[in-house]
């Protein structure tokens, strides 16, 4: 099995945080607050961070 790789929509993202909550190791907020970015462009699709994928509210947050 090749290895996910972790995609967020900047565009559909409102900033609402969720992700950072859920899973702070791997997003984070961008410099003004407003959009998600990761902290670890590597890091992996762990349960954590699916749990975050999908609590959002904009469906952003992907896997390729
Ligand atoms: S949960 Fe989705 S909409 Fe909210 S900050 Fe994270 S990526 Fe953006």
């Amino acid at each position: 099995m090749t290895k996910k790789t972790i995609i967020i929509d900047s565009y559909e993202c409102n900033g609402c945080g969720s992700c950072v909550e859920i899973c702070p190791e791997v997003f984070a907020m961008d410099d003004d607050g407003e959009k998600a970015i990761l902290v670890d462009p590597d890091a992996e699709v762990t349960e954590k961070v699916r749990e975050a994928a999908a609590y959002c509210p904009q469906k952003c947050i992907e896997f390729d």
